[in-house]
């Protein structure tokens, strides 16, 4: 018997029972406004993985991961097109919080505490090709970075070449972080152009315009 072959013919099975395990979660339905509708994409051999913070209300409704205003922006940031980003085999992308965890007084909640210790690391076994992990906010950067972040996300962010190779802390591109964009213009003159070239040596040539 040929075991390589049979391994890489086992593993897109294994994560793909793992993804319907996901989708049928209701560990938290309790505390979720609209219910359970756990949003996450991943293919075998996917090389980027983007760890976000958890749906907002218009992800919920389309179960289609960042697609909205900050998908947009953030798929501006990699330098990719909306049809490489969809790709499962290119990019796994999978929140803090899988579900949309419903409204605080200043704006969406956190991602549902429950999540992440229940799922990620079984996710991350099967994903055993990702060569660069994007950490898109504090919850993100708090899970994989732990004491290694800095105490500010911004001082985390500028601080990325001390957790290159594997890993780019970045903030949220929500249009509401316009401000500190515009506070922060090193973000796009340094580390943009960084983020771009390391994601266009990833992809398949073509894929990307960095
Ligand atoms: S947020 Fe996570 S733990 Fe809660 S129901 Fe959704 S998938 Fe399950």
């Amino acid at each position: 018997m040929n075991v390589k072959r049979n391994t890489r013919r086992q593993q897109p099975a294994a994560l793909e029972a793992l993804l319907a395990e996901v989708r049928a979660c209701r560990a938290c339905a309790q505390q979720l406004p609209l219910g359970p509708r756990p949003v996450v994409r991943a293919g075998a051999g996917a090389r980027i993985l983007i760890v976000g913070q958890a749906p907002g209300t218009r992800v919920h409704q389309t179960g289609i991961p960042w697609n909205d205003a900050s998908g947009e922006r953030l798929r501006q940031w990699l330098g990719v097109d909306d049809a490489t980003f969809c790709d499962a085999s290119q990019f796994a992308i999978i929140p803090m919080g899988f579900c949309y965890p419903g409204r605080g007084k200043s704006g969406d909640n956190p991602p549902r505490p429950e999540c992440a210790p229940l799922w990620m690391d079984r996710l991350l076994a099967q994903l055993p090709s990702i060569a660069l992990t994007l950490l898109v906010g504090q919850y993100a950067q708090r899970h994989f970075l732990g004491a290694r972040r800095k105490p500010t996300l911004t001082e985390t962010v500028r601080a990325w070449q001390d957790y290159a190779p594997a890993y780019i802390p970045l903030p949220h591109p929500s249009p509401r972080n316009q401000p500190w964009l515009k506070q922060h213009p090193w973000f796009e003159a340094e580390v943009l152009p960084m983020l771009r070239a390391r994601v266009a040596r990833i992809l398949p040539q073509g894929q990307a315009s960095g």
